[in-house]
């Protein structure tokens, strides 16, 4: 088969983003004789723009570098001023050559005026107008394809990623994070003395059904965007927000101390109290969370979560409970043996 068609069949078989990405530089890297073929995801922290690889190829040997761990957003986008330029002026592509004397051919992937991806291809020469124009058709076909894989990942009322991806994400984080500080016999990773962990949150708006009844499912939805708003713009950009289905949502928190789980958790919680919603006026949310154990099943910590969540529910709403915290002071086995027929 022709060596184009192969790389397109291969690309378009995957239902991962990382396996696509890895397959659009194997593509490219082969087509182009590149050096080095990336894709770099383009972040903006506090509105600034940070460049960081996350997938990787060179002539002779794949490299594919870590997931940025602990926040690290990458390098600062003026490290690379043509790619900055590019962006600024919304442009297909840029091309220069750099201080080592090799070629670089940036070609971002727009979504509207937002590009978070742009694929770096590193030549000897500079490149003929039949190799961009064979790239360029690849990376179309990259950005269709990303774009069907966002879609069926994606909740279609609020953007946040849906229940179906959840297991993976999960496996994801305890993969990149190392969870071995729990495994027995391993060091611990600690930051100030306290222990790292990643947490789960399970987060439940408070009387939404009432929201519903009195201003109609319209407004209810338009509070569901609101508070989704909200997670994303409380939570940390290495965390992931989920809505679960219906007024429930989830959070998986990255490699942080519990009191900072609890600070990050209770700010998004003091957020939507003060957020003042169209209409509806005060909404406020209830949450469960717990820490991530590697030998838990998903499910299990779900329910841990769960049961901190009711805890909060039965004990005046609007209010952060940690489920650890609660098994350790005996408050939860007296809920769940006592309430379970109500909260189960
Ligand atoms: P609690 O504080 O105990 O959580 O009470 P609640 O009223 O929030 O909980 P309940 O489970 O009784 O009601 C949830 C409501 O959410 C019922 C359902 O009609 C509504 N709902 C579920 N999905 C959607 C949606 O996508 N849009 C809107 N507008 N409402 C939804
Ligand atoms: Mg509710
Ligand atoms: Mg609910």
């Amino acid at each position: 088969m022709d060596s184009l068609l192969r790389h397109m069949v291969d690309m378009t078989g995957h239902r991962d983003h990382t396996m696509l990405d890895i397959s659009v530089v194997s593509a490219v890297q082969e087509l182009s004789g590149a050096v080095q073929t990336r894709v770099l995801t383009i972040a903006t922290v506090c509105g600034q723009k940070f460049v960081r690889p996350r997938a990787c190829i060179r002539a002779g040997g794949v490299a594919c570098p870590e997931e940025a761990q602990d926040g690290n957003p990458g390098e600062p986008i003026s490290a690379f001023p043509t790619l900055a330029h590019c962006l600024e002026h919304h442009d297909s592509r840029a091309e220069g050559s750099g201080p080592d004397g090799l070629w670089r051919l940036w070609l971002p992937i727009w979504f509207g005026d937002k590009a978070d991806t742009c694929l770096e291809i590193t030549h000897e020469r500079g490149f003929t107008g039949e190799a961009i124009h064979t790239i360029s058709g690849i990376v179309s076909v990259y950005r269709n394809f990303q774009n069907l894989l966002d879609y069926s990942e994606r909740d279609s009322l609020t953007g946040l990623l849906n229940r179906k991806t959840f297991d993976d994400q999960l496996a994801r984080m305890l993969h990149a994070s190392d969870v071995a500080p729990l495994v027995p016999g391993q060091p611990e990773r600690r930051h100030h003395g306290a222990e790292e962990k990643q947490w789960l949150a399970v987060i439940d708006v408070d009387h939404f059904k009432g929201v519903n009844d009195r201003f109609g499912h319209l407004y209810g939805d338009e509070v569901l965007i609101l508070v989704a708003n909200l997670l994303q713009s409380s939570f940390r950009a290495q965390d992931r927000v989920f809505r679960f289905g219906g007024e429930e949502f989830v959070v998986l928190l990255r490699s942080t101390t519990l009191e900072n789980a609890r600070k990050i958790i209770d700010r998004f919680r003091t957020n939507v109290e003060a957020h003042d919603f169209p209409q509806v006026g005060r909404v406020t949310v209830s949450v469960g969370f717990t820490s991530i154990r590697a030998t838990d099943s998903p499910v299990v910590t779900l329910g841990h979560a769960d049961q901190a969540l009711y805890f909060a529910k039965a004990n005046g709403r609007n209010r952060a409970c940690h489920y650890d915290e609660l098994v350790a002071k005996g408050l939860l086995q007296t809920i769940a043996a006592n309430d379970i027929a109500e909260f189960f």
